[in-house]
This record gives structure tokens, C-alpha cells and sequence, in this order.
């Protein structure tokens, strides 16, 4: 599906950065709590590059995202730091709200034992606290099955209120690489599954490893997305494989709940988790598990008892 028309200023700001940096596009990270803009060369410090005009708080930036995209089209420039990936945050590290998909590839679903949704997908959350960034450790729950879902996030740049999907993707500030570790067990006990606690340990939400802005993507629409668990490939699919597509995803979550700048969706993962497995498979103590998705980047974490 085609990614439906971009506001003119992103395209502008975006081709001005990336002049600037020769290379990488507008991605912006969390790097040690502190909001930066990363570059081929290294990390500008986003609060001491505009004199205080935007503070150090990443979540901050996405309630001032059109003033922010506007002076990153100024071509600020700075003292740059070497970036250590194990000191970035989530890009979005507080978000009000985290809308996540279910069962949003046919194959995912059929491996759940589920029918592919037709009119609306399910959703559910993952709460905040358990957002997390690209890197570290994980502890798994004690007596709990803990399974893998890699998965396309898009962070809201602008309020969306009963947005039709023509102009979702103007909504959206950009993608990251985003896990959707699940308890299974807590997950499926009980009289109806419950999916949000059971997907809310601590750090069970890594988002990251930065925020690309859009038009720093081939085809957000189309972008090969996966997961290897200690090298070994345990997921692999194209994000035009989503059922619902980011633009239908934000359309249908924002006919009902208005979606705030810094909010946080999870878009869903293919097939190729370990509850789909005969016999079921699922994290252990010392499995590496890395997450990428195509022209954004990777998350590394390990798994402790
Ligand atoms: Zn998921």
C-alpha cells in the first residue's frame, strides 16, 4: 500500500540534515537519558546545540515536533559524542499511551490458532513502565514461558483525533525497532486471555535502537523485519506483509482514543514466535536475542534467570 502524501516541510528538513550529515538521515536517540541527534560522525546533544531552546528530556520533543523539525532544518551544528549503543534509552522513554496489535500477519495468526482478523484487529497495551531501550539485560519471570515477537513501532508526532488513513502517516514523528516480550503463561491463564500484564514485566517493552524519520526509509510500507535468537533465525517476514498497515493501524486506534505526540504503537509480529512452535520454545538464561527491522536498526538483549 502507498504511504499516502508527507507534509512538505518534513521532505525539506530531512534532505537539509542529511546534506549535512553526508549520509545518515534525521534519527534522533536517547543517549544516556539525554535527547540526541545522531550523525555519521557521532551524537549532537539536542539541548546544548540550541542553547537550551529544547530541553534534555526525549519525550519532551514530540509535543514541540514541528518546531523541533524546524530548527533540525536549520542545520545546527555542535560538539559531537562517540555514541556507546548500550547507553540508548527508548526513543519514546515515557510514553502516555502504548497501543499494541495482535495477530496482524496472516501467518502469525494461523500459527496462534487464531482466524485472520477481518474488520478489526485486537489491541491491547503494553504499560509504560515497561518500556525499555535497545540494549541489556532482560530477567525472565520466574516459572513464566517467555516468547519473542519483533515489531514495526511508530511513534505520534501530532495529535490524532479521527484521522482517516490518507493522513496517518503525517501523524506519525517515525519508526523504530520495537519487542513485544510476552509471558505466555500468565498470558493465556484464566477464563479469557489476558494479554497487557502478562506483556508488561519489567523492560519487556525495548523500543529503539533510535526514532527514523520517514522519508529516511525506502518504503515504510515494505521493510524486512526480523529476529534471531542466539544467531539462529527465528522470525522473518516484509512489513507489507501487515494486515492492517500503520495508516489503518492509526485510522482504527484513533476513531476512538485521540493519539498524543510521544505515543508509542506496537504494530505486530509475524510468524516465527515460540508459541507457535511443536513443542513450544521459549527464552532461557543466556539466549541473545537481536530484533531488526530494515533501514532503522537492531535491539540486542539477553535473557537472565
Ligand atoms: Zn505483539
Amino acid at each position: 500500500m502507498c504511504r499516502g502524501p508527507q507534509p512538505e516541510r518534513t521532505q525539506y528538513i530531512s534532505a537539509s540534515f542529511t546534506l549535512r550529515a553526508q549520509t545518515a538521515g534525521m534519527r534522533i536517540a536517547n543517549l544516556d537519558g539525554r535527547l540526541v541527534l545522531m550523525g555519521p560522525d557521532g551524537a549532537l546533544d539536542v539541548e546544548r546545540a540550541s542553547a537550551g531552546r529544547f530541553t534534555s528530556d526525549p519525550q519532551a520533543v514530540y509535543g514541540r515536533w514541528d518546531e523541533f523539525v524546524d530548527w533540525v532544518a536549520s542545520a545546527p551544528d555542535g560538539p559531537l559524542t562517540a555514541v556507546d549503543e548500550d547507553r540508548l534509552g527508548s526513543p519514546s522513554p515515557r510514553p502516555g499511551q502504548v497501543f499494541a496489535i495482535g495477530l496482524n500477519y496472516s501467518e502469525h495468526a494461523a500459527e496462534s490458532g487464531f482466524e485472520v482478523p477481518d474488520a478489526d484487529p485486537p489491541v491491547f497495551t503494553k504499560f509504560p513502565a515497561c518500556i525499555t531501550g535497545a540494549r541489556g539485560d532482560v530477567r525472565l519471570p520466574p516459572g513464566g514461558n517467555t516468547d519473542w515477537e519483533v515489531e514495526l513501532v511508530a511513534v505520534i508526532g501530532r495529535r490524532a483525533f479521527q484521522v482517516g488513513r490518507q493522513q496517518a502517516w503525517s501523524h506519525v514523528a517515525g519508526l523504530s525497532v520495537g519487542q513485544d516480550l510476552s509471558e505466555r503463561r500468565s498470558q493465556m491463564a484464566g477464563p479469557s486471555p489476558q494479554f497487557s500484564l502478562a506483556k508488561s514485566f519489567p523492560r519487556f517493552g525495548p523500543v529503539g535502537p533510535w526514532l527514523v524519520t520517514l522519508d529516511e526509509v525506502a518504503d515504510p510500507d515494505n521493510l524486512a523485519i526480523g529476529a534471531t535468537i542466539n544467531g539462529e533465525t527465528v522470525q522473518q517476514s516484509r512489513t507489507n506483509e501487515l494486515i492492517f498497515d500503520v495508516p489503518t493501524i492509526i485510522e482504527k486506534l484513533s476513531a476512538v482514543v485521540p493519539l498524543a505526540p510521544g505515543d508509542i504503537v506496537f504494530t505486530g509480529t509475524p510468524a516465527g514466535v515460540g508459541m507457535g512452535r511443536t513443542p513450544p520454545r521459549w527464552l532461557a538464561a543466556g539466549d541473545e536475542l537481536v530484533s531488526y527491522v530494515e533501514g532503522i536498526g537492531e535491539l540486542r538483549h539477553r535473557f537472565v534467570a
